[in-house]
């Protein structure tokens, strides 16, 4: 199944339960599903978790406003992708080249931790992104979450592929997946995942997507 992103998605109880408590707690915060951020036409799709409580959910950009888009930004930059290396708001003017960042699942979980049925719920949203950008050649997925749900979203069965940082799949439509671990503050700040290693695989990433 596959469904155009809507920001006034309800479909997981637990989300958007959980989306009205926070919102009622922190009312300037976006505190609804958040859209894909990058180019309309883009040949490398980066796909995340979930929105973090005071990041994306916050600003309304996926990996704004938190310690896990540090990296993820600033790495971005390093390699030409885009025009500035910190993405602060959604009002900032930063823009991507040639990338689309979205996640696995678009609501803020309890603890950044989604149940299987709300990653599976979610999925048919991943799937209407792979299935309108036909743009995409490459899809960076982080994490292992996001891996396993790119695999869903293209029609395979999580025993296609095996999650690994730099593992690199053949996807349908002519498509490359590659992994790395997610850059959460917990990866990166027990060096799971540094900068060098992150580096590595946005830049193979970039190849493959012809970038
Ligand atoms: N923020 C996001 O938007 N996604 C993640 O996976 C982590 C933080």
């Amino acid at each position: 199944m596959t469904a155009t992103f809507r920001s006034d998605c309800v479909l997981c109880p637990r989300l958007a339960r959980f989306l009205s408590v926070t919102a009622h707690e922190n009312p300037d915060y976006h505190c609804k599903p958040v859209a894909p951020f990058g180019e309309a036409a883009p040949k490398l799709l980066i796909v995340g978790l979930a929105p973090g409580m005071h990041g994306a959910n916050r600003t309304g950009r996926p990996f704004t406003g938190d310690y896990a888009g540090i990296l993820l930004y600033e790495s971005l930059h390093a390699i030409g992708l885009s025009n500035a290396p910190k993405s602060v708001d959604r009002n900032d003017g930063l823009k991507l080249h040639g990338v689309l960042i979205t996640n696995a699942v678009k609501c803020l979980p309890p603890e950044n931790k989604p149940l299987p049925v709300e990653i599976k719920t979610c999925n048919q949203y991943l799937s209407a992104e792979l299935v309108k950008l036909s743009s995409v050649t490459t899809i960076l997925a982080l994490g292992t979450v996001a891996h396993d749900a790119v695999l869903m979203a293209s029609g395979l069965k999580r025993s296609a592929a095996k999650f690994g940082h730099g593992n690199e799949y053949e996807l349908p439509e002519n498509r490359r997946m590659i992994d790395s671990y997610h850059c959460s503050r917990y990866n990166t700040q027990t060096r799971r995942l540094t900068p060098e290693m992150f580096q590595v695989v946005l830049k193979r990433a970039a190849v493959l997507a012809g970038l």
